[in-house]
């Protein structure tokens, strides 16, 4: 049986990455989301949970004795060092767990694997095929500041911690415009339809 090709899902902040990953996974296919899956070992993890507090100290814990993640945001926002480090720590850990989630992915033409680093982190080398979401940057700072209820400022430290969307967009096979103007099913329908037909012309059985 042939492997499932490896499809990189990313875009900007905000610009609609798991929305775009949530139609793909109606279309029955399986998407790894990498922030979710890195928060979750952010909460989970001992290791990562020591050398956190090795590196910036106890008042990155809370009263249980987790990981505050508000306080780790804070300081790795507004740091664009200090983020880095954190990733170093987070990242080699994130990248076990994908290889492990993918093993598990049979019978399906491709996966997605949606990141807002993707490109950023070099992950992108591993991949198939990439998707960058794109959408303009006023949408996509309102509709951050909605969902997550912060303000402006807040966003745009997190967005200048990102490469640029015009940067980003460079890296792309597929890109799916996420404006008002134009429908996200059908964009991601066509690439559906194109990488089943590319998954098909693949010789190589153990791609
Ligand atoms: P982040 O970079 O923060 O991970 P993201 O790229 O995954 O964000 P989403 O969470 O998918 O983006 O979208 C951001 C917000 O905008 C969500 O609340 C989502 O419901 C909303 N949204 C996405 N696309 C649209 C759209 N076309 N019209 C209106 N709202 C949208």
């Amino acid at each position: 049986m042939k492997k499932p090709l490896q499809i990189g899902l990313t875009g900007a902040i905000g610009s609609g990455k798991t929305t775009v990953a949530k139609l793909f996974e109606t279309l029955g296919i399986p998407v790894y989301y990498s922030d979710d899956r890195s928060k979750n070992i952010l909460q989970n993890n001992t290791l990562v949970k020591n050398k956190i507090v090795q590196q910036w100290g106890n008042s990155m814990l809370d009263a249980q004795g987790n990981i505050d993640r508000k306080a780790l945001a804070s300081l790795v926002f507004a740091q664009a060092a200090d983020l880095q480090k954190l990733n170093a720590i987070l990242h080699p850990l994130v990248a076990d767990d994908y290889q492990l989630w993918l093993h598990q992915q049979k019978g399906v033409p491709y996966i997605v694997k949606e990141a807002a680093i993707l490109v950023e982190s070099g992950s992108h080398v591993h991949c198939d095929k990439i998707i960058v979401v794109e959408a303009p940057e006023r949408d996509r700072l309102t509709r951050v500041m909605a969902r997550d209820d912060v303000n402006e400022k807040k966003v745009q430290q997190r967005n200048a911690q990102q490469m640029p969307q015009s940067e980003k967009i460079k890296f792309a096979d597929y890109i799916i415009h996420n404006t008002d103007q134009k429908l996200l099913l059908p964009q991601v329908m066509e690439i559906h339809r194109k990488l089943i037909q590319e998954h098909g012309n693949c010789n190589s059985a153990t791609k």
